[in-house]
């Protein structure tokens, strides 16, 4: 976006306040820059956000919880890690976000997350505000049990700050239907409650169908408006996918029902390249990999011959039509960005959190390459997770096609907010569209409030 002298200067002021009020949160800083960037102008334009400091407010959670979380593993040694819950804004609704767990984990990691937590929640158009938690545990490697007795731990303390009109967790990096499975119970327990506090529950347990898939399938419908403005369709299309947990899985088994050929899946070790594409039976053997024997994406290749395992690189190198960073933060950028477009790609999706630096999005920007910022484009996670809450509420359970379809018009809507706060002559700055949509909606119920 470009930005005046005064603009610009603001801008500058602003994030250099963010940094020194938050020393060494190299992440958080980032995902405000990102936010102001767009939004300043705005406020700027409009007195009532500018005169009410509206984004130093937003810019502060409402507040942070920090514990520890004591556990013993099998043999019989204690462990004793860090956890956090961030509740960031409850302007529209109970603190709403997942919970992560990876050893990077770190409050500025978590506070990045619970920031466009908020604007993302905002803009599916449900009740919900923003939060974000979880620990620099790490699962890989540890039993059921001690994964088991780890969650339990967290949520003797967890329960005391989270309920269903309070703060509503889910999963995230690291915290699936096994480890929800685990919070919820232990919830359960020290609380005499059955409520929905946690979402991505079991179905036979208060889960919503399609909670499992909603994240990934989310981004494909949202791929397919952007398309669709240009009148073109993802049949036909190659694409490359990094992760190969939740996010991903789902992304391509989306895209591959719509026609579009999967290429690429990564995991924190390298990519897999399989120039036939990742088809659904392909994906089926990979559900069983990840999911049920937790191992390697690198045993793919040992079943499919013609895939190569490119250890230690990142997919963004392979030619493609579009691509669909649904790994981790900061996971593609400017060199990667640059490959891509060199490459000819036309379109990039966010399905993880902010896994585009700065500059490659500044960048795609530039080469006017088709964005999609994450808080649009993997909202359908969270959107479903408000289902699932409404579902709990009701005591009544939807079938997959009312969900699903009550998903596809949430990603429609998300889409349609930003073409009208993201137009840019005759094209769609989703970053801007995405960012000042979900602002008004959080800005203005803040100022109802008053001051607080
Ligand atoms: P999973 O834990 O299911 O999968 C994460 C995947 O990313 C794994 O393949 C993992 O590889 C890889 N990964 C993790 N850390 C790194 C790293 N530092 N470098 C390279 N690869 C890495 O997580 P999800 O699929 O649920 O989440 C992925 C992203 O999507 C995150 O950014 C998350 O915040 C975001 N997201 C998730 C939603 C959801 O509903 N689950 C909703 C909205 C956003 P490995 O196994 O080797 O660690």
């Amino acid at each position: 976006m470009v930005h005046s002298k005064n603009e610009a200067d603001r801008i500058k002021l602003f994030n250099l306040g963010i940094i020194e009020r938050n020393p060494a949160e190299h992440e958080f800083h980032q995902a405000v820059q990102e936010f102001t960037g767009s939004v300043m102008p705005y406020v700027m334009a409009n007195a009532k956000y500018d005169d009410g400091h509206i984004l130093q407010r937003m810019t502060e959670p409402d507040r942070i919880v920090i514990f520890r979380v004591c556990w013993e593993d099998d043999k019989g040694h204690i462990h004793c890690n860090r956890a956090w819950r961030v509740q960031f804004n409850n302007a529209i609704g109970p603190y709403k976000g997942g919970l992560r767990f990876h050893p990077n984990v770190t409050q500025s990691v978590l506070k990045f997350l619970a920031f466009e937590q908020v604007y993302k929640n905002a803009l599916t158009g449900l009740p919900m505000g923003g939060g974000k938690g979880g620990s620099d545990f790490d699962p890989k490697g540890k039993s059921d049990r001690e994964i088991m007795r780890f969650c339990q731990s967290l949520m003797i303390e967890l329960s005391n700050h989270i309920g269903e009109d309070t703060d509503i967790p889910a999963g995230d990096i690291g915290v699936g239907g096994r480890e929800i499975s685990y919070l919820f119970g232990q919830y359960k327990r020290l609380k005499n409650r059955f409520v929905g506090t946690l979402t991505g529950k079991g179905l036979s347990y208060g889960g919503s169908l399609i909670r499992t898939e909603a994240t990934g399938y989310g981004v494909v419908y949202f791929t397919q408006h952007m398309l669709n403005m240009r009148n073109e369709k993802l049949a036909g299309k190659t694409t490359l996918i990094s992760g190969a947990g939740n996010v991903a899985i789902f992304c391509a088994e989306k895209l591959t029902s719509e026609g579009a050929k999967v290429m690429t899946l990564s995991d924190s070790s390298g990519f897999i390249y399989d120039p036939d594409g990742i088809d659904h039976q392909k994906l089926a053997f990979l559900k069983e990999l990840k999911f049920v024997k937790r191992q390697r994406l690198s045993e793919y290749t040992q079943k499919y011959s013609q895939a190569t395992y490119y250890q230690g690189k990142r997919p963004w190198m392979i030619k493609a039509d579009l691509a669909f960073p649904c790994a981790t933060q900061n996971e593609l950028e400017l060199e990667d960005a640059k490959a891509l477009v060199n490459n000819g790609i036309q379109l990039i999706a966010e399905g993880a959190n902010m896994p585009c630096s700065l500059e490659a999005v500044q960048y795609f920007q530039e080469k006017s390459i088709l964005f999609a910022p994450a808080k649009a484009a993997n909202a359908g996670g969270v959107a479903v997770s408000g289902l699932e809450q409404t579902q709990n509420s009701l005591r009544l359970p939807w079938t997959r096609e009312e969900v699903d379809s009550r998903l596809q018009h949430i990603m429609a809507h998300i889409h349609q907010q930003c073409v009208e706060y993201g137009a840019k002559d005759d094209a769609t700055d989703y970053v801007k569209g995405a960012n000042i949509a979900g602002f008004v909606k959080v800005a203005d119920a803040m100022l109802a409030y008053g001051i607080g």
